[in-house]
């Protein structure tokens, strides 16, 4: 295919697919930027509401947090604008250079034109850390089921030492401190290798004052035919070295995984599109993909394969970059009358160049461990007083999405 000329479109049809961290930062400030241009942005997502993933794993220590999570995204746009903002339910399925196709509940098969493409389609986790289900009762539902069976075991195995793994295991024993949490991570010290040492200890000082017992440098090995299923009950796993762990209930805190087989469509050749091997997007520092035939497609967030750290601050910086980088693109277009895809490739935009590493986990509510933009290691008063450790930042959460409590009919719902 070569490069495109398309007439001038007088609305310009920004599409965002996915409205979780990135793609809600995207928008938010799209809307500011592009206020005084011709542009409607349409946000496509599979879930019925936002879900605050940072407060997953409280909710399943406390029975009162899961349907605060759930945000709705009916005032998210301050006004619709002159030309419509919206957001719209559906999972996309295939992307093509100027539409995409995308499956609703009243169809399976439905389609969204764009002039300006963003994937932020993020990544998956095991449940209960991040949801696969659309609707609100459904992922409350689950919440609850772990809630309860958190309640009913003793023993309690948490698979991966990283920051999911150790926020899992912080929450249950703070709450439960007479369970017995076993985290088992296949390192030396819990989390990477990137992050500092003192960071890593002061991780497992906090878990080991907790009474969780902590096993490095050994693997669980996750038989295929079983999947970690709540309702398998107790069982036997064994780590590579032969060493057996007994426990009521385990956790899957391996990693996130990315799913972007919807660029399939786009091209022939799909590896240059999609990582092979870890199903990212590739993109350039500027977030277009990088295929060039594509510049007016970009990726933001989990779902790229930009060599930052796989992180919400990262997804929102991206997004607001992105914003101000489709600005100056309509801008252009604007200016010159037309849209000409073969136009943009001189015009400078802004590389994400931030990896910073910077990290906090909470341990349950009044404990946490932060590794600061600069590398400095900060205990629990840091985030008790600063950070999410306690609040998880559900009200901020709330307030960005300018939500109303009135338009969530779930806060009403008994438990
Ligand atoms: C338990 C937990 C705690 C975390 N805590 C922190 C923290 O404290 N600080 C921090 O910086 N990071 C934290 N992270 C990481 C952070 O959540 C992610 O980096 C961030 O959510 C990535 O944002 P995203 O918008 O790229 O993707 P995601 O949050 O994964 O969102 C992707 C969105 O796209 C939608 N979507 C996916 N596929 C489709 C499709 N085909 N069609 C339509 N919609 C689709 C999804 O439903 C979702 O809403 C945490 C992660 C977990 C799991």
């Amino acid at each position: 295919m070569s490069v495109v000329s398309q007439p001038n479109t007088k609305v310009y049809n920004i599409l965002i697919i996915g409205g979780s961290k990135g793609g809600v930062t995207l928008a938010r400030e799209l809307e500011q930027a592009a206020s005084h241009l011709p542009v409607r942005i349409t946000i496509l997502e599979k879930r019925e509401a936002y879900f605050h993933t940072v407060g997953a794993l409280r909710a399943v220590v406390h029975k009162d947090v899961a349907k605060k999570l759930w945000i709705p995204y009916s005032n998210l746009f301050r006004n619709t604008g002159r030309y419509g903002h919206t957001v719209v339910q559906g999972v996309l399925t295939r992307v093509f250079p100027f539409h995409v196709e995308y499956a609703s509940a009243d169809s399976p098969v439905n389609f969204l034109p764009f002039d300006y493409l963003v994937l932020a389609t993020g990544s998956s986790y095991p449940a209960p850390a991040k949801m696969c289900s659309f609707t609100v009762s459904q992922g409350i539902e689950t919440s609850m089921r772990y809630y309860q069976k958190i309640r009913e075991a003793a023993r309690i195995l948490v698979i991966g030492g990283g920051p999911v793994g150790v926020e899992l295991a912080g929450e249950i024993a703070t709450e439960y401190p007479e369970k017995r949490v076993i985290l088992v991570h296949n390192q030396s010290k819990l989390f990477l290798d990137e992050y500092k040492d003192s960071f890593r200890d002061k991780a497992l000082e906090e878990l080991k004052g907790l009474g969780v017992q902590v096993i490095l440098n050994e693997k669980v090995v996750i038989p295929d035919e079983k999947a970690l299923d709540p309702n398998l009950g107790s069982r036997i796993l064994r780590t590579a070295s032969g060493r057996a762990i007994e426990s009521d209930l385990q956790f899957n805190c391996t990693g996130i995984t990315v799913d972007a087989r919807y660029m399939h469509s786009l091209s022939d050749n799909v590896s240059q599109l999609v990582d092979p091997y870890k199903g990212q997007i590739r993109v350039r520092l500027t977030l277009q993909v990088r295929d060039p035939r594509f510049p007016h497609i970009f990726a933001i967030g989990d779902c790229n394969d930009h060599p930052c750290f796989k992180l919400g601050i990262h997804a929102a910086g991206q997004g607001r970059m992105t914003a101000r980088n489709l600005r100056r693109l309509i801008e252009h277009d604007v200016s010159h009358q037309r849209r000409d895809l073969a136009r943009m490739a001189p015009l400078k935009l802004e590389e994400y160049r931030d990896k910073s590493n910077l990290m906090t986990v909470s341990i349950g509510p009044y404990r946490g461990v932060t590794q600061s933009r600069f590398g400095l290691v900060l205990g629990n008063w840091y985030s008790r007083i600063f950070l999410p450790s306690k609040a998880m930042a559900v009200d901020t959460r709330w307030k960005d999405l300018h939500a109303d409590r009135v338009t969530a009919s779930w806060l009403q719902d008994d438990l």
